[in-house]
């Protein structure tokens, strides 16, 4: 019988040379160079380079796409929250579905297939931006597995009807829960409901944290406390933390040996750190982004997501992770090739481990599939290589043409 597709001339990152990669009943068959086989689906991959895919693991999907409606001034936190508030009152699920799903789209085209998006549910939101969003992951679940993590944006304890909200959210399709702590007048107390919430429904937490260049106001420690204390190693992200950015080396690496330690993950969104951060300084601003790549080196894990498209958080942006691990990478400043290969990871596998998805290309594994236009991740990150194509268990999801060249036939060259 025939297999379902064989993809030749894919390079893998454990093989040295191109192989093929053959597929039945949405799972990886065999992987080896030259193998003889008949498929439904036979496609040349001309020696680029296949990967599980990006993987997105802090988006806002229901606040995307809202520029038409917000007046962008200072360019601050505080401005973008307020802003968005007002805005968020006027959503409908159908204006929720309609951005969200432009963004999925835009998304997948650019090679990401697994993404956690926040959900804000409070009373100005109400479960309409919910609803909204289930039906985005229902509606693309072909080509992207989506966690919805339901969250309070605006604080918890000065209005307790979103605590009953996130509650609900939770037993109705949420996936994990988050807070950010931050915006509410009791930031220690907001940390302990939402862990209280994350314990009676046993999900998983995700906090934005510390989005400031001040050390000294932090709320990380209520943080580590509460996920020492509640055995959650392991089921903990942090979101921002640009703080970090402004700490001197040795007290950012006792943060980061602390943070491995409890096992709390640390997620950078460069666009809008970069974007946010440092407004009251009219020259020398601060590039005001966690440096993840060190905080690894203390061993935690890390990861560099979107957060948000074409809002007042940041009014730029096109759901592509290769384009944010370049940015971060021109950023940081990292060139060699050893970095570039980390920053390919903060996009790829570490998200995913932080997801807690199984990730990877292997023999009896799911068929799950992207290829760049580039040979390997480094090339890929370097050039910000587009994606060319997609599979979601076998099944093909996207394709992206090369550009062609039209050159000038008097010049005698082709291609
Ligand atoms: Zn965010």
């Amino acid at each position: 019988m025939k297999a379902q597709l064989v993809l030749r001339n894919a390079r893998l990152l454990q093989h040295q040379g191109p192989v093929d990669i053959v597929v039945r009943n949405g799972l990886i068959e065999e992987i080896g160079p030259g193998i003889r086989c008949d498929a439904v689906d036979d496609e040349d991959l001309e020696g680029k380079f296949v990967f599980p895919g990006f993987v997105d693991s802090h988006i806002h999907l229901d606040k995307a796409c809202i520029l038409d409606r917000c007046s962008i001034c200072a360019g601050t936190l505080e401005e973008a929250v307020r802003e968005t508030a007002k805005a968020k009152a006027g959503f409908s699920e159908d204006d929720v579905f309609a951005r969200a799903s432009s963004v999925v789209r835009q998304a997948i085209l650019h090679g990401t297939n697994r993404m956690r998006t926040f959900v804000e549910i409070d009373p100005r939101a109400g479960m309409r931006s919910f609803e909204a969003i289930k039906r985005v992951r229902d509606r693309f679940a072909f080509a992207i597995d989506i966690q919805i993590c339901a969250f309070a944006q605006e604080g918890l304890t000065q209005e307790p009807e979103t605590e009953a909200m996130l509650d609900l959210a939770l037993s109705s399709g949420a996936d994990l829960v988050g807070g950010c702590p931050y915006t509410d007048p009791d930031p220690q107390a907001h940390v302990a409901r939402i862990f209280a919430l994350a314990r009676k429904h046993d999900v998983d937490v995700d906090f934005h944290l510390d989005f400031s260049l001040d050390p000294s106001r932090t709320d990380l420690p209520a943080v580590i406390e509460a996920t020492r204390a509640h055995g959650y190693a392991g089921r903990v992200t942090i979101g921002h933390v640009t703080n970090l950015s402004a700490l001197e080396p040795q007290a950012r690496a006792v943060i980061g040996r602390t943070l491995a330690e409890a096992g709390i993950a640390l997620t950078v969104l460069p666009a809008t750190d970069l974007f946010l951060m440092g407004r009251g300084q009219a020259f020398n601003v601060p590039r005001g982004i966690a440096p993840a790549h060190l905080l690894a080196a203390d061993g935690v894990a890390t990861a560099i997501a979107s957060n948000n498209i074409l809002n007042p958080f940041t009014p730029l942006g096109d759901a592509a992770l290769v384009r944010m691990a370049n940015l971060y990478a021109n950023v940081m400043q990292l060139g060699r090739d050893a970095e570039i290969d980390q920053v390919f990871d903060m996009v790829s596998r570490n998200p995913a481990e932080i997801m807690r998805i199984v990730y990877g290309l292997r023999v009896g594994g799911p068929a799950d599939m992207v290829v760049l236009d580039a040979d390997d991740p480094r090339s890929a990150v370097r050039t910000s290589a587009l994606a060319l194509g997609g599979w979601k268990a076998g099944r093909k999801t996207f394709s992206r043409p090369r550009a062609r060249l039209f050159d000038d036939p008097a010049s005698g060259l082709e291609g």
